[in-house]
C-alpha cells in the first residue's frame, strides 16, 4: 500500500493500483482541507467522509462557530421566523463523520513544500496556524462590492444588504418593524450573476406582504439592474400584480445603482439611457454586486473584473488554474445558479471527484445536479422552481436537461399556493439535514 508521501509523489500515475477501499485502521492517504462551512463546504466535507471513509482525512475550517442560513432569511426580515431557526452547528459533522473542525479564517494559501501539497494559513483570533493538505476545497461564499458613497457614511451603517444572513438580517428586520404607515422601503437588485436569482423578488414580495398587513399606505419600490425579473418571472410577476399592485409594490427594471447617500438614505440610479434618478427611502436595502469570497481572490483565482468568480472544471469543481484546488458554491464560475441547493449538489460532485482522484480515477464524465427552490411570495403562499442539470461535453458546462421530456427548461410552479408554503418547510429541513446532519 502507498503511504502519503509515495502517493503524493506519484500523483497522476495512471497505472498504479487502486487504493480503495482502505481498512478502518489504515492511515489516510488523502488530506483535504475545506475552507468555509456553508452550504457547499459542509456538503463536501460530509460526503468526503461518508463516501471516502477513513481513507480521507477532512479538516473543515470555518470562521464562525455555527452556520447561519441565508435560505429562509427573508422570513426572518419580516419577523415570521426567528434568527435561531437559521442556525446550524457543526457538532454532527465532527461527531458522526469524524471531520476535524477548526474555527478560524483562512488568510493564505501556498504550495506546501512536498510535491502536490498545499499549505494554508489560518487566523484564529489573530493567532496564526498552518494546515497541510493534498487537496483544498474553497467554499467561502461571496464578498460584496462597496457601493460608492456620496454623503457621510453612517456609523453603524444604516444601508444594509442583509444578503449574507447574520447581524444585518436582524437589523433589517428592526428597520422594517420601525417603519411608519405611508413610508417607503426601497430595495435594489444587482446585475446577474448574483447569489440566489429568485431571492430579491422573494424579499420584495414578503416585505410588501408585511407592509400591507402592518403599515397602511407603506410601499416597496424595487430597482432592478437587470432588464426584467431574472427567475420565476411568471410567479413573481403574477404576485407583484395580483397580490400587491403598484400602490404597494413598484417594480422598475434596468435601473443600476450609481451611489448612495447613507445619511439621507438616498440612492442614485441610472436608467437604461444613463439618465440619473435620485430616490429617497425610509428604509434603503441595497444589495451590491458581489464576487467570489476573499480567499479565492487571494489565491488569484477570481481576479477578472467582468466575471469575478473562479473558473472550474464542473465535473470536479477543480480550478482550471491551480490543480489540486477546488472551488465550490457561490464562488465558482459555472452555468449553475448561485444557490444553496446547488451548492450542496456541487459539493457532492466535488467530493466524489476528489475520492476518485485519490484513487487515480478521472471524475464522473457526466455528473448531474438538481436545483430546487421554494420562494415565499407572502406569509402563506409560496411558488417553486426546479431543474436538473447534466454535464454537456460539447460546451464543457452544465445544461438543463429535463430527464423525462428532454426539454431544456426549468419547471416552475403554475401558481403560488399554501400547499407549496407547507412543502417549503419540509424542503428546507431536508436540504439542511443533508448538508449538516
Ligand atoms: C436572502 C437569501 C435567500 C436565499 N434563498 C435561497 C433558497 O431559497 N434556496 C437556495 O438554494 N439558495 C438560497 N439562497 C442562496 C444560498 O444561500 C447561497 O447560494 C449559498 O449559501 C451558497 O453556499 P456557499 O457554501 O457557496 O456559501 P455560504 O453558504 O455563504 O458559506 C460560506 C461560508 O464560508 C465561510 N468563510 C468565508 N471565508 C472564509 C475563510 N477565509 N475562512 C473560513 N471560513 C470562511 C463563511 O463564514 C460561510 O460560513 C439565498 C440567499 C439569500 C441571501
Amino acid at each position: 500500500m502507498l503511504n502519503r508521501r509515495s502517493f503524493v509523489s506519484s500523483l497522476g500515475g495512471a497505472s498504479l493500483a487502486a487504493l480503495w477501499p482502505l481498512s478502518a485502521n489504515a492511515a489516510p492517504v488523502g488530506r483535504v482541507i475545506v475552507v468555509g462551512g456553508g452550504m457547499a463546504g459542509a456538503a463536501v466535507a460530509k460526503y468526503l467522509r461518508l463516501w471516502g471513509g477513513n481513507a480521507v482525512a477532512v479538516t473543515l475550517v470555518e470562521q464562525a462557530t455555527r452556520y447561519t442560513s441565508n435560505i429562509m432569511s427573508n422570513l426572518v426580515v419580516t419577523g415570521q421566523m426567528s434568527m435561531s431557526s437559521l442556525y446550524f452547528g457543526y457538532g454532527t459533522l465532527t461527531k458522526k463523520y469524524g471531520i476535524k473542525q477548526v474555527t478560524g479564517r483562512v488568510v493564505g494559501i501556498e504550495p506546501g513544500g512536498l510535491g502536490g501539497t498545499w499549505k494554508l494559513t489560518v487566523s484564529t483570533g489573530g493567532v496564526l496556524s498552518t494546515l497541510y493538505g493534498e487537496r483544498v476545497v474553497l467554499a467561502p461564499g461571496v464578498q460584496f462590492d462597496a457601493v460608492p458613497e456620496t454623503g457621510q457614511p453612517t456609523v453603524p451603517a444604516t444601508i444594509l444588504h442583509a444578503w449574507e444572513a447574520g447581524p444585518q438580517t436582524e437589523q433589517l428586520r428592526q428597520q422594517l418593524a420601525a417603519m411608519q404607515p405611508g413610508q417607503t422601503f426601497v430595495m435594489t437588485i444587482p446585475p446577474k450573476p448574483y447569489r440566489c436569482p429568485p431571492g430579491p423578488y422573494e424579499r420584495a414580495c414578503v416585505v410588501a406582504d408585511y407592509l400591507k398587513r402592518n403599515k397602511p399606505g407603506a410601499r416597496v419600490m424595487v430597482f432592478d439592474a437587470n432588464a426584467g425579473i431574472t427567475a420565476e418571472a411568471e410567479s413573481f410577476g403574477h404576485a407583484f400584480d395580483t397580490l400587491y399592485g403598484p400602490s404597494i409594490l413598484e417594480y422598475h427594471p434596468s435601473m443600476r445603482v450609481a451611489s448612495v447617500d447613507s445619511a439621507s438614505r438616498t440612492v442614485t440610479l441610472l436608467d437604461a439611457g444613463n439618465a440619473s434618478h435620485a430616490v429617497k427611502a425610509d428604509v434603503l436595502n441595497v444589495i451590491p454586486p458581489h464576487r467570489a469570497g476573499a480567499i479565492v481572490q487571494t489565491a488569484g483565482l477570481a481576479n477578472a473584473t467582468s466575471v469575478p468568480y473562479a473558473a472550474v472544471d464542473v465535473r470536479s469543481f477543480e480550478s482550471t488554474q491551480l490543480p489540486g484546488i477546488h472551488v465550490v458554491g457561490d464562488s465558482s464560475r459555472t452555468t449553475l445558479p448561485k444557490a444553496g441547493h446547488v451548492g450542496n449538489q456541487g459539493g457532492k460532485i466535488c467530493a466524489d471527484a476528489i475520492i476518485r482522484a485519490f484513487n487515480f480515477q478521472p471524475p464522473d464524465p457526466m455528473p448531474t445536479a438538481n436545483s430546487a427552490c421554494y420562494s415565499p411570495v407572502s406569509s402563506t403562499l409560496a411558488s417553486w422552481l426546479t431543474a436538473v442539470y447534466q454535464y454537456d461535453p460539447a460546451t464543457g458546462s452544465m445544461v438543463i436537461r429535463d430527464q423525462v421530456t428532454g426539454s431544456a427548461a426549468a419547471t416552475e410552479a403554475k401558481a403560488a399556493s399554501s400547499d407549496n408554503f407547507g412543502k417549503m418547510g419540509k424542503w428546507f429541513k431536508t436540504l439542511m439535514s443533508d448538508t449538516f446532519a
